[in-house]
This record gives C-alpha cells, structure tokens and sequence, in this order.
C-alpha cells in the first residue's frame, strides 16, 4: 500500500510517498502558483499522478495545510493562502483525483507524524507543538488527530499566557484582535521582541540562545523567561489534556535545554504530584508536515 502526503504551503507544494513501515519512495517539491486556485488544484493533481506513474501505482492521498475544513460548511478557512479560503478544497480534489482525500491542518500532520513514527512513537495521547514563527499544535490519540467539534483541537497558540505575572499583563497586541496570546511570547519573533524590550538591543533567537550559554546575563535573563512561559503555557495543556508525549517542533525546538529546564518547572501548574508527561524534540523536523499528511490514511484503514 503507497500513501501520498502532500505539504499544501504559501510558497512551496510538496509530496512524499510512504510504504507501509514509513520509507520514502518518492518526494518532490514544486513552487505553489500565486494567488490561483484553480492552478493549486491542478498543481496537487499533477504531483499525484506523477508521481503515481513513476511508481507505477495507486495510492492515498492526504494533505497537510494551514487553516481548517469547517465542518457546517466543508470549505477552507484559516489558510495564509487567501485564496484557497472559502473553497471547496476537498471535494474539488476529490472529483480531480477520482477518490477520497483526507486533509487537516498542517500543525496536526505534524503532531500525527511525530505519534505515528517519530519522537512519540508508541505513546497513547501526543500533544505536537509548532515554536517558530507562529505557534500552533495538534493533539494525536491512540494514532489519530483529534479534529473535533469545530475542527480547531489543539489550536493553543491564541489562549492567553496562562499565569501571567504584572509585567506580561496585557501582552502585546495579536493579530487575532486580543492581546497576550501565547504565540506572541513563544515564537521566535516574541522571543525577539522581549529580549529588545527588555535590553534594548536587535538580537536574533539563536544569537540569544548562544549568548545565553557563553555566560551573559541578559541573554541567559531572556531564555529563563521563555522557558518559565513554556512551562506554565504546557502545564495548562497538561492539566486539559494530560499527553504522554509533547513533542517540540519549529525553529525555537531546537533549543537543547529547554527539554530539562521546562520539566522542571511545570510542576508548579500542573494539578498533581508528580509529572510522567515526557517533553522531546521532533525526529522528522521539516518532513513531519508532508509525512503526517501521509499517515492521514493510517495502516490498516486505506481506501
Ligand atoms: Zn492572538
């Protein structure tokens, strides 16, 4: 059995085809056309039979993209590819590509990834999360995405920092219309940010990072900030969703002490005596998006 994943993004389309045991048999990548969706439907349609012909075979086919399906409507919303919202993304490929199409948001192909054959292989509940230049997160159950009731499970990156102190009351404003936001403290650009605001100097994330570990004392400041915000940010995760693994994706994941000094902290939020909740690192970093899409079709449940 072949699975296709595809990574729909704003810039670049990408798909992978996986075995049974997640080999790679084929991956591709091609320029997303700008602002056409007709030319993205047929774009996705061409990499598939493609790729089907190279193989010589037929296989699923599911798509890991920004936004969400609404459920009352089945059309796209939520994309930064504005013109793919309000469409009928699904059914329209589905009627290209003459079978069903699975598809969900790219934080949650990320998490199933993870959960399927990476950092969280074996575990029961795994809460993905997505550092980088936003913040978002999907929640795997027992090898499948929690999609829920209104197809936003595990969007997390705009809840409100969870136990702020004084000086992170409000928070910076958010696009999203409130201020405070998760995202806008643990995405490398907040990270950024914070650390001008308090320093007044531009200084990059991974600059901050290594200045931190050569012994300065305003870097070394910030990164404790983050890390203590991470840490009440997963202990509330935690305490709703109580995962075995939360795996760490995007640029600010590959931060290596983040994974002893956040679980050290988090016990002081989460309602319990102990915390076996393991935090780790992604295994399939950049692939995790096309090859969670892939695994939309899990083993055992193929069309
Ligand atoms: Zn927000």
């Amino acid at each position: 059995m072949i699975r296709f994943g595809i990574d729909l993004g704003g810039t670049k389309i990408e798909i992978v085809a996986l075995d049974d045991a997640g080999r790679e048999l084929l991956r591709h990548r091609v320029a997303t056309p700008r602002d056409n969706y007709r030319a993205t439907l047929e774009t996705v349609a061409t990499l598939v039979t493609d790729a089907e012909r190279n193989l010589g075979a037929r296989g699923s086919v599911g798509i890991g993209t920004p936004g969400s399906l609404s459920r009352a409507t089945a059309l796209l919303r939520g994309s930064n590819s504005v013109c793919l919202n309000g469409q009928p993304i699904k059914s329209d490929l589905e009627s290209l590509l003459q079978r069903e199409v699975r598809l969900s948001n790219d934080a949650n192909c990320f998490a199933l990834s993870e959960a399927i054959d990476g950092a969280g292989h074996g575990a029961g509940v795994v809460f993905g999360a997505i550092l980088g230049t936003g913040v978002g997160a999907g929640i795997v159950v027992h090898g499948r995405v929690l999609t829920g009731a209104n197809a936003i499970a595990g969007e997390w990156g705009h809840n409100p920092l969870p136990w702020p102190t004084d000086d992170e009351r409000p928070g910076p404003p958010c696009f999203c219309g409130r201020s405070g936001c998760i995202e806008l403290f643990l995405s490398g650009p907040s990270m950024e940010r914070d650390h001008a605001k308090a320093t007044g100097r531009s200084t990059r994330a991974e600059e901050i990072v290594a200045r931190a570990s050569a012994g300065d004392n305003d870097c070394e400041a910030t990164l404790a900030r983050y890390e203590s915000r991470l840490a009440r940010a997963l202990a509330h995760v935690i305490n709703i969703v109580d995962p075995d693994v939360i795996v760490l994706g995007g640029g600010m994941s590959n931060i290596e002490r983040l994974y002893t000094r956040v679980p050290a902290q988090w016990g002081d939020w989460v309602f319990s005596d102990r915390v076996d909740t393991r935090l780790v690192s992604h295994r399939h970093g950049d692939s995790s998006g096309v090859r969670g899409a892939a695994w939309l079709w899990p083993v055992g449940d193929e069309a």
